[in-house]
């Protein structure tokens, strides 16, 4: 890596960065958060992050309010805010989960309990959201009945908005959502402008023609009359739901997909300059495969492209009806089909039957998570902490007698996420230290199914603070002069 463009100068800034359409939950263990999540998210959870095994501590879904969408965030307990587990380190990665989950948020819901009245660690919550600067809203929460609303009065000491709710009976969530909404920036209708260009690709029988017609069919998805032709490939414009909410895609290749395999099934004659080509022209990629098979040599193949491409990938597994008649479950099947794709793990799995329509709606949910994801902005300290945190866990090894030092990172694009990483010599870097870097930044900001890019680049040693050379700096100030 020789190109001299390695100027910070085109990494986004933390304060910079415009405020994204996300709701946070905040509050101390037992108060009822996921309750409350749960209430205001629906049946419409994308992304149970627990279920995929990509990170722990944070529940994420795309939420509707009303017509209005957004990403609604639950922190788990923030139970490190008891002093006696201050040095439990689960309870300082909770905390850290909070910090990334305010950092990104446009406005908090800090949930109390009304029946027990205010709590320290009431107090040590709003504290955290205070200094964070997000704007926060009170839902005091297991206010069942009016009586329970008595003595609520005791929250205003917070000097915030409080509005008793009660997750459990669904009262009082259209007074709390109408002061929660005016904080959510506008919605910018990105795929009005630039619809989601959405590439179905998997070997011939997967049942990929079954999944987009299935798709297309589905309740308020509407398909465009006229089918868009580009070169040789045909895409299908199609969009979900009405007026400024509307989401705008594009599925590419997809007749293109078809006629191959309704022409000729032999998996010899698979057109792979086809699924290149819509592979290298989507911006997300869903990988069909079929339960009945698992993941086969040229699924394989088709994922390594996805790579290769640095795309954004959903994989999806059809046919889940015949495996539900065997009564196989998912929790069983998942790690299986991970351990035969273990390069892929980074990736969203769903099941879906393209037959019976079971979780295809829920698939596009997933999509829309995987490509907001591409997009992700890390704040520059944040990131910079992160990548501290996972040096101080794993020191990198010694080559040749003489340890790797990293120094600091900054973000310099998306889709696909780029980090570069300033280093002392990045010929000493162990390939097995750069997957660990990758995954400690995943564990930390998520990026399900979107490639991370981590760049390397020499940096010569700071000159002052010599010993402190290992800690990534958060100043900005020396590598712009760079
Ligand atoms: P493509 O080559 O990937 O486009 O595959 P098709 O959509 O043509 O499907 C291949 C075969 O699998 C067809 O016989 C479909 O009826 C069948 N199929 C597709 N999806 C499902 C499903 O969810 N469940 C079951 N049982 N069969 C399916």
């Amino acid at each position: 890596m020789t190109d001299s463009s390695d100027n910070a100068h085109d990494a986004p800034s933390a304060s910079a960065a415009p405020k994204r359409r996300v709701v946070v939950i905040v509050g101390r263990p037992n108060v009822g958060k996921s309750a409350i999540f749960n209430r205001i998210a629906g049946k419409r959870i994308a992304i149970v992050h627990d279920e995929s095994g990509v990170t722990r501590d944070r529940l994420m879904a795309e939420a509707t309010w009303g017509q209005a969408r957004f990403e609604l965030v639950d922190t788990g307990g923030v139970s490190l805010l008891d002093r006696r587990k201050a040095q439990d380190a689960i309870a300082a990665g909770v905390r850290a989960q909070v910090d990334v989950a305010l950092a990104d948020a446009a406005v908090a819901i800090l949930v109390v309990d009304g029946q027990a009245g205010r709590h320290p660690l009431d107090e040590a919550v709003a504290a955290i959201v205070h200094r964070s600067g997000v704007p926060c809203v009170i839902a005091v929460n297991k206010c069942d009945e009016p009586r329970h609303e008595a003595g609520i009065d005791e929250f205003s000491r917070f000097k915030l908005p409080f509005f008793p709710v009660a997750a459990m009976h669904d009262r009082g969530f259209a007074e709390l959502m109408a002061a929660v909404m005016p904080h959510l920036p506008e919605a910018v209708n990105e795929t009005a402008v630039h619809p989601l260009k959405v590439a179905i690709v998997g070997r011939p029988n997967a049942g990929k023609s079954s999944y987009i017609n299935r798709l297309l069919k589905s309740e308020r998805v509407i398909v465009s009359d006229v089918p868009g032709t580009t070169r040789d490939s045909i895409s299908v414009p199609f969009s979900i739901g009405e007026g400024a909410q509307a989401r705008h895609y594009t599925l590419i290749d997809t007749a293109g997909m078809r006629q191959v395999h309704k022409i000729d099934n032999a998996v010899e004659r698979f057109s792979h300059f086809r699924a290149e080509n819509s592979v290298a022209e989507a911006d997300i990629v869903v990988l069909v495969m079929d339960s009945e098979m698992g993941p086969t040599v040229q699924d394989k193949h088709i994922a390594a492209l996805i790579q290769e491409h640095r795309k954004g990938c959903v994989l999806v597994v059809n046919k889940w009806d015949l495996a539900q008649e065997k009564e196989i479950t998912q929790t069983k099947a998942e790690p299986v089909l991970r351990a035969m794709m273990p390069f892929m793990n980074y990736c969203p799995l769903v099941f879906i039957s393209a037959k019976t329509g079971y979780n295809v709606r829920r698939s596009v949910d997933v999509i829309d998570h995987v490509a907001a994801q591409t997009r992700l902005q890390m704040p520059t300290g944040m990131l910079n902490r992160a990548l501290e945190e996972a040096v101080e866990r794993v020191a990198p090894p010694m080559i040749d007698g003489k340890r790797f030092k990293l120094y600091y990172g900054v973000q310099t694009g998306v889709a696909p996420v780029s980090v570069r990483i300033f280093v002392n010599d990045p010929t000493r870097l162990a390939k097995a230290y750069c997957s660990y870097l990758e995954r400690s930044l995943r564990e930390k900001f998520g990026l399900e199914g979107a490639p991370l890019i981590l760049q390397f680049r020499e940096r010569v040693r700071p000159e002052l603070h010599a010993g402190e050379a290992k800690r990534p700096t958060q100043s900005g100030g020396r590598h712009r002069k760079a």
